[in-house]
Order: structure tokens, then C-alpha cells, then sequence
């Protein structure tokens, strides 16, 4: 008889009355669809986007759906009705499940989220932000699609002037070679992505809100067109209400 297994939520569907499809996170498989039967029948408590659950999954197949059995509780993230970071939290899991697809254990993913999740709990509001950034950079970085912050990507030079991220080659341009466009991502911008430095305590609550959406917004971008998905992000659009 197997163990049950730990499980990221990534979101829920209802299904008829009383049951849902969780789509969730795992160490062991990667991302899985699973039902969980009866789930809102329990009047205690029923899995909800960016809960830590444990929970068996067993199916006859190969492939498919699993069906999910003696799931109990384990652990759900509190952000003290903090809207930014929840929302943070909403659009991570969602640009997630836009992104991966199939069944497939990746470790250091199982990890990032944990960590991302973790830190986020108890980060400061203006931080909240920057670790959504840092989680899609890292997400990127896992999945072999990496952009290159330690100088310009034409000339090799580090960002006086603020760069431009460019998704096709990888990396930002320096404001010198990418002359004709006003580079979005400010010097300070581009080094806190890369060092940390100056502090998100310190950059962030210094950004316009259309800063702070905007590299949120290019990040996203980013990842889209090196994994050509087409559904919005309908966390993003809350996020811009409230940056
Ligand atoms: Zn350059």
C-alpha cells in the first residue's frame, strides 16, 4: 500500500454537488489532475489554491486523472488579509498551470514553490512584489529558460542606462543598443533582480505603480513567449488594481 504523498494545491473545480478536480503540485509526479469525492460534504475544512495537503493518489491506468483518497489537511499559507499577497500567491499559481502541462517530477520546482510560498508568509508588503519577480525569474531559471542579468546581451556591458528584456535573446539590452525604445527596467530595477540591492524595502515603495505593474506585466510576457500560452492571467489584472 502506498504512502500518501504531500501536494501543492494549483487550484479547484467544482464537480457535481459535492466533489472537486484538483489540479495540484507534487513532489513525486509533478503536476497532477486529481477528483477528490465527497471533498464539500466535510463540513471542517475542503482544499482550497495554495494549500499544502497530503493526500493518495491511485488510478488504474497509466495516465489520466487520479482519484484522490484519505486526504487530510496539512498546511495553508496566512497572509493575514494582506490583498497584495494574495494576490501574488494567485497569479503565481495561475502563470503556473498556464505554464506546465504534463506529469513530470521536477524537484527543484516542488522546492521553489515551497520556498516562494514560505517566504511570502511572512515578507514585508513591499517585498511581496519583488518575491512574485524573483519567482518567476526562478521558475524560468528551472525550466531552462534562464534571462541573463549580469550584463547586456549585445555588448556585454553592465545597465547604466536601465536595460530592455528582450525574450528572444535571453536577457535585457543595454539603453545603448536598444537606442530607439526607452529601456523599461531601470539600472536599480535590473540590479535588485539580480543582487537584491538596493533592498525591495527600499526600491519598491520608490517605483510609480505603472513601474511596478509594468516589470511585473514583462516578466509575464517573458515567460509567455518561450511557452506560447494563450490564456490571460486574470490575477494580473487584480494585481494592477493594487500595486
Ligand atoms: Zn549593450
Amino acid at each position: 500500500m502506498d504512502k500518501p504523498i504531500q501536494a501543492l494545491v494549483l487550484n479547484r473545480i467544482r464537480y457535481g454537488e459535492t466533489s472537486l478536480i484538483l489540479k495540484l503540485f507534487t513532489e513525486k509526479y509533478g503536476l497532477i489532475s486529481g477528483m477528490m469525492k465527497g471533498a464539500l460534504n466535510a463540513k471542517k475544512w475542503a482544499p482550497e489554491s495554495g494549500m499544502i495537503i497530503q493526500t493518495l493518489p491511485i488510478r488504474r491506468r497509466e495516465e489520466g486523472m487520479f482519484t484522490l483518497s484519505a486526504t487530510e489537511y496539512e498546511y495553508q499559507y496566512s497572509f493575514s488579509n494582506s490583498l497584495i499577497k494574495s494576490a501574488v500567491r494567485d497569479t503565481a499559481l495561475e502563470l503556473s498551470l498556464a505554464v506546465l502541462h504534463e506529469e513530470n517530477p521536477h524537484a527543484e520546482l516542488y522546492e521553489l514553490f515551497g520556498k516562494f510560498l514560505h517566504h511570502l508568509e511572512s515578507c514585508s508588503e513591499s517585498s511581496a512584489l519583488f518575491s512574485l519577480w524573483l519567482f518567476i525569474l526562478r521558475f524560468g531559471d528551472a525550466l531552462g529558460v534562464s534571462v541573463e542579468r549580469s550584463g547586456c546581451v549585445i555588448c556585454g556591458e553592465p545597465f547604466r542606462d536601465g536595460g530592455e528584456l528582450l525574450p528572444e535573446q535571453g536577457g535585457f539590452a543595454c539603453g545603448s543598443c536598444r537606442p530607439k525604445k526607452s529601456p523599461l527596467f531601470s539600472a536599480e530595477i535590473i540590479s535588485l533582480l539580480t543582487h537584491g540591492k538596493p533592498s525591495p524595502d527600499d526600491l519598491i515603495p520608490r517605483l510609480t505603480p505603472r513601474e511596478r505593474y509594468g516589470v511585473t506585466l514583462l516578466l509575464t510576457e517573458n515567460l509567455r513567449s518561450h511557452f506560447s500560452f494563450h490564456r490571460d492571467i486574470h490575477s494580473l489584472e487584480f494585481l494592477k488594481e493594487i500595486v
